[in-house]
């Protein structure tokens, strides 16, 4: 019996576990922290061995293959040991993959992949699709694959679930764009981090779909380098020679090979030009999977966003709180800057990523007149800003940083968390960072 080492037992782990499990192989599980009790019992109630807070290397290295968590770095001793004797590395979808033939809808990017993937799973769910909803939001692939299959799931990809993936295939594709994130995570080598995200287009044949953002300028340059063979369908906010997705006439027009899908730009419930690049990207994948017109246009104009994604938390006095504590990265914060209309608080910080702020200068010297540094590090920000905003001020907790924003903002203007950096020096995650925010704010 050939013998599969799952490392990592959170989400994805444990359900690769257990469908490696139903298929007849013998299972561990090894984490190098404290599994959480819901996947300790569920392991257990699998008949599946686990250890926690150790990799246990003669358990490990016997692998016949692994399934290495997303959250496993490949500079791990572990994984470095198992290359070494050249054992198969392969990610949780990879393995689910191989279980299923349902139709597959991938979407990969720097930013945008959460809000496009809810976005997208919205519109088919409320036509009544058999849809499942996969990868980094929703449950483990692989255990809706060994428990309660779907006919399609819409499966959001990082890079990281990317890099060990070979032989799945995406009916169809999605990348929103690419800048640049995790570098540390990629040697700081950008061109890693990029073909990370190409994987999503391996052994797509004609009849698949490949979905992009016609302007993004790494995307054009790896197509022009690679030439997928899937059909393309580019989108711009504007109508060029080829773009399948555009603005016309104050409408939303989406051309796919199931007929042309049009409805007014101002219907659709996300705004921001980033949001207008998600709504294209979900709305011809729903148009390819055969959704009919009018529940695409229903769902593109009734859905609610995504918690801590320019979330709009309370007006207090006159000032709007925003949280967009999922702005980990620079890029994400610029689009967060470009859909402001009133002058702003902005609170930036925690853990920097190898950032360059050179991005979002020029608008944050135009709409901010106020800084403030939630970190516990705060001199890469002191370095950048200092003198080029008039005031700046550090906060090492959440409830100091919100009395300081109190008092900083003014009538009319909008506090903003969008902070380009991770949360880890100061809060569990993103998630628990937005929370604190919406806490402090409510109060107020
Ligand atoms: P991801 O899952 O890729 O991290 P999210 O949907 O969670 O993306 O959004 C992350 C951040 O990026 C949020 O701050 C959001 O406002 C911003 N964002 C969303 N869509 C886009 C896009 N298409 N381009 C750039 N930024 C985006």
């Amino acid at each position: 019996m050939k013998r599969i080492v799952v490392l990592g037992a959170g989400e994805s782990g444990t359900g690769a576990a257990v469908l490696a499990k139903a298929k007849g192989f013998d299972v561990f599980v090894s984490d190098s922290s404290t599994i959480d009790p819901k996947y300790k019992e569920m392991l257990d109630s699998h008949g599946i061995c686990w250890e926690e807070k150790q990799h246990t290397e003669a358990d490990i290295l016997n692998a016949g293959e692994v399934i290495k968590s997303p959250g496993v770095p490949d500079k791990a001793p572990i994984i470095q040991k198992l290359k070494e004797r050249s054992i198969h590395i392969i990610s949780e979808i990879e393995f689910a993959g191989r279980y299923s033939d349902s139709k597959m809808i991938c979407i990969t990017g720097s930013n945008g992949k959460t809000t496009t993937t809810m976005l997208t799973y919205h519109i088919l769910k409320q036509a009544g699709l058999d849809v499942g909803l996969a990868g980094n939001v929703g449950n483990s692939l692989a255990l809706q694959v060994a428990e309660s299959p779907h006919a399609v799931y819409v499966i959001e990809l990082s890079s990281f679930q990317l890099d060990n993936m070979y032989d799945f295939k995406a009916d169809v594709a999605i990348i929103l764009n690419i800048t640049p994130d995790h570098l540390d995570r990629y040697n700081y080598v950008m061109q890693n981090y990029v073909d990370a995200k190409f994987r999503i287009l391996q052994n797509q044949t004609a009849d698949d779909a490949f979905i992009f953002w016609n302007d993004d300028p790494i995307v054009a340059r790896e197509i022009v380098k690679r030439h997928p063979k899937a059909t393309l369908y580019p989108f711009a906010e504007t109508h060029e020679e080829g773009v399948k997705g555009y603005i016309d006439n104050n409408k939303m027009i989406l051309e796919t090979s199931k007929g042309t899908f049009a409805m007014e730009k101002k219907s659709l419930a996300l705004k921001g030009v980033h949001n207008l690049y998600n709504s294209f990207a979900a709305g011809i994948a729903a148009k390819l999977v055969d959704i009919q017109d009018e529940k695409i246009r229903a769902s593109l104009s009734d859905f609610t966003g995504v918690e801590h994604r320019l979330e709009n938390v309370a007006r207090v006095k006159g000032v709007d709180y925003i949280n967009d504590s999922k702005a980990t990265n620079v890029n994400s914060c610029w689009y967060a800057l470009q859909s402001m209309t009133t002058p702003l608080v902005l609170i930036l910080g925690g853990t920097d990523k190898g950032n360059d702020y050179s991005e979002i200068e020029q608008l944050v010297k135009e709409k901010v007149h106020a800084l403030i540094f939630l970190g516990v590090d705060n001199a890469k920000l002191h370095a950048f800003f200092d003198g080029k905003v008039p005031e700046i001020e550090d906060a090492c907790s959440m409830e100091e940083c919100i009395s300081k924003a109190y008092k900083l903002a003014k009538k009319g203007d909008t506090v903003l968390l969008s902070p380009c950096c991770a949360s880890f020096d100061l809060f569990k995650n993103y998630e628990d960072r937005g929370e604190q925010f919406k806490a402090c704010v409510r109060n107020l």
